[in-house]
């Protein structure tokens, strides 16, 4: 299984994208800015979309991406994620105003966007691996994502703030090599960091202590002028054995 990270940044601006992970070229984990670099053909052979959570840095392509489908012939998307996030994307995203409903069919065809909720703990199975939804605590429902391939697994932890449920599920995984996690506050904003259900170096180093060792940690979701202060904030104080590196565009991980 071949994970190629298309976007890892808070935010937009010269050459930041957001989030959003590519899974052996057909499956998105979610689909921020970094979609919009691929070219057609690449944007027509993803099927499938495993969504984290609603916020447009997370879904904000999914429209357009859903568009270039329709466009130019392409077989539509399954999207995966909770209830709460469908209910969102129907409402404020495919509602006829702020974009065409492609999630309804026209008579006699499906639906170019097919919305599937799942829980905690389900899975889905991909062409090598499978992916199963984790929990997350965010400002809005949200889930994390643990891929497993056929040698390695790779754990994400969407937006989210501490969530031992999280970090008790994936320290039980026994082929975890890699976990991608949210940073988005300095270690003395760990009091806003908590509010918005976000992450912070103090909040992230208790957690890193109950991994297995040799698992690569991956930092995303950083603000551009506050990554090397993160990093070194983690790093200063990182269990031995575990191996830190910032998330970069372009990034590829093989599970
Ligand atoms: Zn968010
Ligand atoms: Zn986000």
């Amino acid at each position: 299984m071949h994970v190629k990270v298309l976007g890892a940044s808070a935010g937009i601006g010269q050459a930041a994208r957001t989030t959003s992970f590519l899974v052996d070229g057909n499956c998105l984990i979610d689909c921020g800015t970094g979609v919009a670099d691929l070219d057609t053909d690449a944007l027509l052979q993803i099927d499938t979309v495993l969504l984290t959570h609603s916020h447009l840095d997370h879904s904000g392509s999914l429209p357009l991406l859903a568009d270039a489908h329709v466009t130019h012939g392409g077989r539509g998307l399954d999207v995966y994620t909770q209830q709460e996030t469908i209910s969102a994307l129907q409402q404020h995203m495919f509602n006829g105003l702020l974009w065409p409903d492609y999630t309804k069919a026209a008579p006699g065809n499906m639906p170019w966007v097919r919305l599937h909720a799942l829980e905690v703990g389900d899975s889905i199975s991909l062409p090598d691996g499978i992916a199963t939804a984790l929990p997350a605590e965010h400002s809005v429902p949200a889930l994390g994502w643990l891929l497993e391939g056929p040698w390695r697994a790779l754990a994400f932890t969407g937006d989210s703030g501490p969530c031992l449920p999280f970090w008790h599920w994936i320290s039980h995984v026994p082929s975890l090599t890699d976990v991608i996690c949210e940073l988005s506050y300095l270690s003395e904003q760990s009091a806003l960091a908590l509010k918005g259900g976000h992450m912070s170096p103090a909040l992230l180093l208790p957690l890193l202590e109950i991994l297995p060792p040799n698992v690569h940690v991956w930092i995303t979701h950083t603000e551009s002028s506050l990554r090397s202060q993160l990093l070194e904030q983690v790093r200063k104080e990182l269990p031995s054995l575990l191996h830190l590196h910032p998330l970069e565009q372009g990034i590829s991980i093989e599970l």
